[in-house]
């Protein structure tokens, strides 16, 4: 066995002890060095505050595209678009990763369809990880499929949602994965969401791509990627769209 001398033992019991010291000592955390931007906030909470880009305002799509980069083809009117079933998902100009997302939707008040057939699109955070958007007032189907789930990953904290032809509004605090150069998932994406107010997504972290038919994966992809709007074959409506970069 090797002899310490009092001295060695001594420093070696000081660097051993150093974290515990450390966490005991008294000083206080360093300021902030920054201080915070000014930002305008909307007129309600619902409006966007100065720092938001508006992706939609009621007018046109010009912010949109379909996936295979042509115009987005979903009908705009009386300040909404509607997914023009057929036409396929369309996606935003501009890509994203850390974000605060607004979006606000209704399903069809005409009521078709049962469970994910009724009412049914989606919002899919950097065209990967989707907040399902469908028609779940009074409409059973499996829990973590109905809205505000993180799609076949986790079902809402409640049902907050408002009967079929009402405007819902998603708000959406979302932290991108982080991928090492070979591409593996170092840091899972995180997600908050309120629907209509309430709590319903408390920052889960998201398993990967949310997928219908397979276990959840993560496929390496960009820092910022565009946001999606799924067409699921459903006339779901949007309207007041606007995000703020946290990235
Ligand atoms: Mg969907």
């Amino acid at each position: 066995m090797v002899k310490l001398t009092p001295l060695v033992a001594f420093v070696a019991f000081i660097v051993a002890m150093a974290p515990e010291l450390a966490a005991q000592d008294s000083a206080p955390f360093p300021p902030p060095r920054l201080e915070p931007r000014i930002v305008t906030p909307g007129r309600t909470s619902a409006d966007p505050p100065s720092d938001a880009v508006v992706l939609f305002d009621g007018k046109n799509l010009a912010s949109w595209r379909s996936s295979d980069g042509s115009a987005a083809k979903w009908q705009v009117r009386d300040g909404y678009m509607e997914v023009a079933p057929g036409t396929g998902d369309i996606l935003t100009a501009e890509p994203f990763g850390d974000c605060q997302l607004h979006i606000e939707w209704a399903t069809p008040s005409i009521v078709k369809g049962e469970g994910q057939e009724r009412g049914n699109s989606g919002i899919f955070l950097m065209g990967h990880y989707e907040i399902q958007v469908l028609d779940s007032y009074d409409n059973k189907t499996y829990f973590h499929g109905q809205a505000g789930s993180v799609y076949k990953q986790y079902a809402p904290l409640v049902n907050a949602a408002r009967p079929p032809g009402q405007w819902q509004s998603y708000d959406i605090i979302f932290r991108a994965p982080r991928f090492d150069e070979q591409g593996k998932a170092m840091e899972r994406a995180r997600v908050t969401v309120l629907h209509n107010g309430a709590l319903i997504q408390n920052n889960v972290e998201i398993f990967g791509n949310t997928y219908n038919d397979r276990p959840a994966v993560y496929t390496a992809h960009a820092p910022l990627e565009p946001l999606r709007l799924q067409d699921h074959g459903n006339p779901v409506r949007y309207r007041n769209i606007w995000i703020r970069r946290l990235d």
